[in-house]
């Protein structure tokens, strides 16, 4: 078995980031001694706790930590606090600046109904009907990243928001999905606004094209709101979707929904620099110190990271069943409960699933793990 010595910078940001991301740190210094692998956790102040802390939501110590590290693992950014700041000055202005400045133009949101949770999606599944799919959300460019003012004429506001993309932009992204899509049940279903957008007639005359390169998976094209009413209506006919930034945004947390809560689906931003490794929720404000945040969402980065970045399947797999294991016994944290549930906080569902691991290890033993 390898041993693996890996740096990964930790920002836990604002809200309930840092409840979640310390929660999910927990576990990787867990596997660490477990596996015999030696993970340097190393923090960075990010967004509304930059801010506070250098003045800036993106502090050049916290860049120059995030290039230098193997992954990086991010709670979330933002609040009530920091509202009134002008948007490129507000912590959420972190998170594009990151993005950009670590080339990572690819955001990857599996959507998975646990089994043990099929009963809190609201679709109300038969629990044959499975939810398993993939969203690859385009990151570094679009709507997003395009010039945002506001201007005002004779006591009129106005507000313009660019969005732009090209060929390169889409192509990179499309080829990514259409990978994801080979080394899975290889449909690509490919979202755009094609009737209207210029930039999505170049987005679907891109996929069309690439779509040669990859014979063997099959290419839809929906427009968006088709796709949103798809997702509610039948979304067991996805295997990867593909789509721009801001539709990707939108559609990945309608999507969540249906797997039970926003607090249950990770992400990996994929491109040149460092993966990055955040759970797709915000800072959820309202449960700050409180003590009920899902940390499922963070725990699961944890596991892709050590699979998608490490190659450490045995490791995450441990993670992954301990969870399920937790979540079959019927704890669940306030968002995911339904009447048969034991409720739990956050802190001790963590703890629930830390001693989950450590009784499979003793099940495992002597044999040990990716035998
Ligand atoms: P949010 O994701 O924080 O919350 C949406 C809803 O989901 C709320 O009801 C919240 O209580 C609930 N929720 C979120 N995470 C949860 C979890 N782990 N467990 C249980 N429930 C959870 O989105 P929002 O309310 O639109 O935004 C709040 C703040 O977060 C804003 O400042 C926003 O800009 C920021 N935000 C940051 C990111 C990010 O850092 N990647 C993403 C989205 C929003």
């Amino acid at each position: 078995m390898e041993r693996m010595t890996k740096t990964i910078a930790l920002l836990p940001g604002d809200g309930i980031g840092p409840e979640v991301i310390f929660a999910a740190a927990s576990l990787l210094e867990d596997c660490g001694t477990e596996f015999g692998h030696r993970f340097e956790l190393v923090e960075f102040p990010l967004g509304g706790a930059a801010i506070d802390r250098c003045g800036t939501p993106l502090p050049p110590e916290t860049l120059e930590g995030c290039l230098a590290a193997d992954a990086i693992l991010l709670g979330a950014v933002g609040g009530p606090r920091w509202d009134a700041l002008p948007l490129d000055k507000r912590p959420e202005s972190a998170l594009l600046g990151l993005r950009k400045k670590l080339d990572l133009y690819a955001n990857l949101r599996p959507i998975c109904l646990h089994e043990s949770l099929s009963t809190i999606s609201p679709l109300k599944l038969e629990r044959t009907r499975k939810i398993d799919f993939e969203i690859v959300r385009e990151l570094a460019g679009g709507l997003y990243f395009g010039t945002h003012r506001m201007e005002s004429e004779n006591g009129v506001e106005r507000a313009f928001d660019d969005i732009t993309y090209s060929t390169a932009e889409v192509e990179r992204v499309a080829r990514f999905a259409f990978a994801r899509a080979e080394a899975r049940s290889k449909r690509l279903t490919s979202v755009d606004k094609a009737n209207i957008l210029a930039t999505s007639v170049l987005w679907r005359k891109t996929v069309e094209r690439l779509a040669a390169d990859y014979p063997e998976v099959s290419v839809q094209h929906l427009y968006v709101d088709n796709a949103a009413m798809q997702l509610v209506l039948a979304p067991e006919q996805f295997d990867v979707i593909l789509t721009s930034n801001m539709f990707g945004d939108i559609l990945s947390d309608g999507a969540a929904a249906l797997t039970g809560s926003i607090g249950l689906i990770p992400s990996m931003s994929w491109g040149f620099g460092p993966p990055l490794f955040e759970p797709i929720h915000g800072s959820a404000p309202t449960l700050v110190g409180q003590d009920r945040a899902c940390p499922i969402g963070a725990i699961l980065c944890t596991s892709m990271m050590l699979r998608q970045a490490f190659g450490l399947s045995a490791e995450a797999e441990w993670i992954e069943s301990a969870v399920d294991h937790v979540l079959a016994r019927g704890y669940r944290t306030p968002d995911i409960a339904d009447v048969n549930s034991s409720v739990v906080g956050c802190s001790e569902f963590v703890a629930l699933v830390r001693a989950e691991m450590q009784a499979s290890v003793k099940q495992q033993e002597p044999y040990g793990w990716g035998v």
